[in-house]
C-alpha cells in the first residue's frame, strides 16, 4: 500500500495550491521542501503579489475598458507562439486568460484575498495593436503583496495538516523518481540536517538520512532556474545576444531547477527551455537575503534610458515598456548594464521596487503608511535607502558631477559629459508643450490619460535637468534573474507528456516547473502578474484532475 495518494514536491505557491484542492476532496499528501518549515510558500512570499486580471471592478473604477477579447489578442502577439511543441502551452494560455477573465477573482475573494484599488500597466509594449503588451492596465496588487496571497493556502494546509489529510517533510530532498512499467510511484531522497535559518536565506547541504517514499500521483511543483546562473547560461538562447557574466538573482537559492532534471530522467519532456524572463532593471541588493540578493525596480515611464556608453536606448524600449526588446538590446551593446538617469521629482513618483520586504505599507496592509507616498518630497522609504546606500546609485546636483559619479562607479570612463547633456537638453526642449515629436514624450502624456499612473505612477511632465526637480539621479542597471517561461510539457489535466508525445503515468507538475502551465504558457513574453496567477490556476487544476482520477 502507498504511503499516501499524491506526494508534491515543493511547498512553493503551486504546491499548496494542489495540496489544498487534494485535502478538500479528501485526499492523504504528503508535501516535501528541501528547504525548512520557515521557508513556507516559497518565492511567493517574497513576491509583490501582482495579479492579472481581465474586466475587473478595480479597472473599471478607475474607467479602463478591458475585455476577455483585447487580452487574448495581447497574451497572443506577447507570446508569438511558433514552434510545435507550443500545441499544450497556446491551449495553458487559453484557459489562463479565460480564467483570469473569469473566476479568478471572485474564487481568491471567497477565500478572504483583496486588490489595492489602483491598477498598475506593466509591459506597456509599443509596437502595435498585435505586438507585445499590455493595452491596458492589468497589474493588480494583492493587499498584503506576496504573504497576502499565500494566506489563504497557508491557512487551508495547515488546517488540513491539523486533521491529518496533508503531512509536510522539510528538509527533505528529492533526488530521483521512482518509476515502474514506465509510471511513477514514489520519490527518493536525501534528508538534510536541520536547519533554523531565516527564511529566504541558503541553507546547508548536508544530509543526515535517505528516504523513499510511494503514492497513487506525484506532482512536481519545484519552481524554475532563475538562482542557478549556471542553468540559464546554458539555456541563455541567441536572440538575446550573449549570456551576460554578471547578473544578480532575483530569486533565493532554492530556486535550484535541479528537479527539473530529475522528471526529464523520470521521462518527462521539457520544452521551450530557452524561454526566460529576466529583467534589466536590477539594483545590486545593499542589505541582501539570499546571495548576489538583487532588486527589480518597477519604473515608471520617465527616466531616460541610456546604454554603457552613454546612448540613449531607441523607441520604443522604455522603462516598463517590452523587457525582453529591451533585454535583448543591450545584451548587444557589449556591455552587462546599462543606465536610468532621472531626478528627485521622478524617483519619488515612479520607482518602485519589487518584493514584499520592499513595501512594509502594502505586505504590512498599512493604509497609514501607503498614504504617505503621496505626500512630501521623498520616495518611499526603501527606495531612499537604496539612494543613499545602494552600490548603483549616484546622486548629484550637477550633470558634471553625475557623469564623473557614473564613471567612478564603473571605472570605465564610458560616458561622455557633451554626449549625454546634449541627449537630456533635447528631451527637456520637447517638455514646453502638451504633445511632442519624441516617442516617450509621448508615451509619458499618455500615461497621464491613465487616472492610476497620474495618480501614483507618473511624474508631471518636466526638464530633467531643472534645479527645481533635482538633485539628479544615475543609476546602473544590472540584469537580473527571475523567471523560467519553459518547462516540463503537461496537457490540460497537467499530466507531464513523455518524450513519446504519451502522458508519463502519474506524473504531474504545476507552476513554475511546468512554465506555469503546459510547458511554457507565455510563449517567448509575458504580460506580467501572470506567473502567480499561472501557479494558482495550474495548481489547482493538477489537485482537481487527481482528484477525478483517482475516484
Ligand atoms: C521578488 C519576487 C517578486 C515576484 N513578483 C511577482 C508578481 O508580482 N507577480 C507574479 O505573477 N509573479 C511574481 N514573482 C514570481 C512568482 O513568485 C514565482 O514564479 C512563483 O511563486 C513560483 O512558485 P512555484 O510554487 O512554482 O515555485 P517556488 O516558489 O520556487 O517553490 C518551489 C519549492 O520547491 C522546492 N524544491 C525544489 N526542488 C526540490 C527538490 N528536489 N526536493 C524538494 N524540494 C524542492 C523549493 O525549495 C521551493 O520551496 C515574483 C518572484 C520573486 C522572487
Amino acid at each position: 500500500m502507498a504511503d499516501c495518494d499524491v506526494i508534491i514536491v515543493g511547498a512553493g505557491l503551486a504546491g499548496l495550491v494542489a495540496a489544498t484542492e487534494l485535502a478538500d476532496a479528501g485526499r492523504r499528501v504528503i508535501v516535501l521542501d528541501q528547504e525548512p518549515r520557515q521557508n513556507l510558500g516559497g518565492q511567493a512570499f517574497w513576491s509583490l503579489g501582482g495579479l492579472f486580471l481581465v474586466d475587473s471592478p478595480e479597472q473599471r473604477r478607475l474607467g479602463v475598458r478591458d475585455s476577455h477579447d483585447l487580452a487574448w489578442q495581447d497574451w497572443q502577439g506577447t507570446a508569438g507562439f511558433d514552434r510545435p511543441e507550443d500545441s499544450w502551452p497556446r491551449r495553458w494560455a487559453e484557459a489562463y486568460v479565460a480564467f483570469a477573465a473569469g473566476e479568478k477573482r471572485s474564487w481568491l475573494r471567497a477565500m478572504g484575498h483583496r486588490i489595492f484599488p489602483i491598477v498598475g500597466w506593466a509591459e506597456r509594449g509599443g509596437s502595435d495593436a498585435m505586438g507585445h503588451g499590455n493595452s491596458v492596465p492589468r497589474f493588480h496588487l494583492t493587499w498584503g503583496t506576496g504573504p497576502g496571497l499565500l494566506e489563504p493556502f497557508v491557512r487551508r494546509a495547515l488546517e488540513a495538516e491539523k486533521r491529518g489529510l496533508i503531512a509536510f517533510r522539510f528538509r527533505h530532498r528529492v533526488d530521483s523518481l521512482t518509476t515502474q512499467g514506465g509510471a511513477v510511484i514514489g520519490i527518493e531522497g536525501a534528508i538534510l540536517e536541520a536547519s533554523d535559518m531565516p527564511r529566504g536565506e541558503s541553507t546547508s547541504r548536508i544530509e543526515t538520512g535517505r528516504f523513499a517514499l510511494t503514492a497513487e500521483a506525484v506532482i512536481v511543483a519545484s519552481g524554475g532556474i532563475g538562482g542557478n546562473h549556471e542553468l540559464v547560461r546554458k539555456n541563455w538562447p541567441d536572440r538575446l545576444g550573449p549570456p551576460p557574466s554578471f547578473m544578480v538573482s532575483g530569486v533565493p537559492e532554492h530556486v535550484d531547477g535541479r528537479m527539473l532534471g530529475i522528471a526529464e530522467t523520470a521521462g518527462g519532456r521539457i520544452i521551450n527551455p530557452d524561454r526566460m524572463w529576466h529583467y534589466v532593471e536590477g539594483l545590486r541588493n545593499w542589505n541582501p537575503i539570499w546571495p548576489n540578493h538583487g532588486i527589480r525596480i518597477l519604473p515608471g515611464p520617465s527616466s531616460l534610458w541610456f546604454d554603457a556608453e552613454g546612448r540613449r536606448l531607441p523607441p520604443h524600449l522604455y522603462p516598463g515598456a517590452d523587457t525582453l526588446a529591451q533585454l535583448a538590446h543591450i545584451g548587444r551593446t557589449g556591455h552587462d548594464y546599462s543606465w536610468f538617469v532621472l531626478n528627485q521629482s521622478i524617483i519619488r513618483k515612479e520607482f518602485a521596487l519589487s518584493g514584499s520586504e520592499q513595501n512594509p505599507d502594502l505586505t504590512g496592509k498599512s493604509w497609514r503608511m501607503t498614504a504617505r507616498r503621496a505626500v512630501g518630497r521623498n520616495a518611499p522609504a526603501p527606495v531612499e535607502a537604496f539612494k543613499a546606500h545602494g552600490a548603483d546609485f549616484v546622486v548629484r546636483d550637477t550633470l558634471e558631477a553625475l557623469v564623473d559619479g557614473m564613471n567612478a562607479l564603473t571605472g570605465q570612463g564610458l560616458i561622455r559629459l557633451d554626449a549625454l547633456r546634449a541627449q537630456i537638453e533635447a528631451h527637456d526642449r520637447e517638455m514646453d508643450n502638451p504633445y511632442a515629436k519624441d516617442a516617450q514624450v509621448v508615451a509619458i502624456h499618455n500615461s497621464r490619460r491613465y487616472l492610476g499612473d497620474r495618480l501614483v505612477r507618473t511624474a508631471k511632465p518636466h526638464k530633467i535637468l531643472d534645479p527645481a526637480h533635482g538633485p539628479l539621479i544615475a543609476v546602473r542597471l544590472n540584469i537580473l534573474t527571475r523567471k523560467t517561461l519553459g518547462g516540463l510539457e503537461t496537457d490540460l489535466d497537467a499530466r507531464v507528456m513523455g518524450n513519446d508525445g504519451l502522458i508519463v503515468p502519474s506524473l504531474y507538475a504545476v507552476g513554475e516547473a511546468a512554465g506555469f502551465g503546459g510547458g511554457g504558457m507565455h510563449g517567448y513574453r509575458a504580460l506580467e502578474g501572470t506567473f502567480l496567477g499561472g501557479c494558482l490556476f495550474s495548481g489547482r487544476t493538477a489537485g482537481r484532475a487527481i482528484t477525478e482520477a483517482l475516484g
